[in-house]
């Protein structure tokens, strides 16, 4: 397997949040990238992302989504609890987007690349996924005013 180079990527999410996180590769995994958090020999916690690289897009702009998503479910402490009802898991995923919908247009990836890709997705969450890049492009909210409780309340109430 070539090793696929995320580090463009994965820099500009350490630089931005200051924080490490370890990468893994597996081939076998279900998903495109999930996160969670290791110990190391010592009992030491490391936030760690796998990635599966045959399953990963083939375009930095959604490369760079999907891995700020992940970053943005360490970003907001999401691993730390599992057991969580199905409603908590759609807030958190958005809030995950939210994170990484911010990233890829601070950092001036190209938002209607990732867009096609979520839009052939068909998850509980795609709907407001879309919404919320939707709102970046326009521009008019920010990670502020979009209030994901709102969002979802309306949608799977
Ligand atoms: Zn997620």
């Amino acid at each position: 397997m070539n090793y696929p180079n995320y580090s463009y990527i994965l820099n500009q999410l350490y630089l931005k949040t200051n924080m490490y996180i370890k990468i893994k590769l597996d081939d076998k995994l279900q998903e495109i990238a999930i996160s969670l958090i290791e110990k190391d020999i010592w009992g030491h916690l490391i936030p760690t992302i796998v990635i599966n690289p045959l399953l990963m897009p083939n375009n930095k702009n959604i490369q760079a989504h999907i891995l700020a998503h992940e970053y943005g479910h360490h970003y907001y402490k999401h691993i730390r609890d599992c057991d969580i009802s199905k409603e908590e898991y759609n807030i958190r995923e958005l809030e995950a987007d939210l994170f990484a919908s911010n990233f890829v247009y601070n950092y001036s990836y190209n938002l209607y690349d990732i867009y096609n890709f979520h839009i052939n997705c068909n998850t509980p969450i795609t709907k407001d996924r879309l919404q919320i890049i939707t709102d970046i492009i326009n521009n008019n909210k920010n990670n502020n005013k979009i209030d994901l409780y709102n969002m979802y309340n309306k949608t799977y109430k």
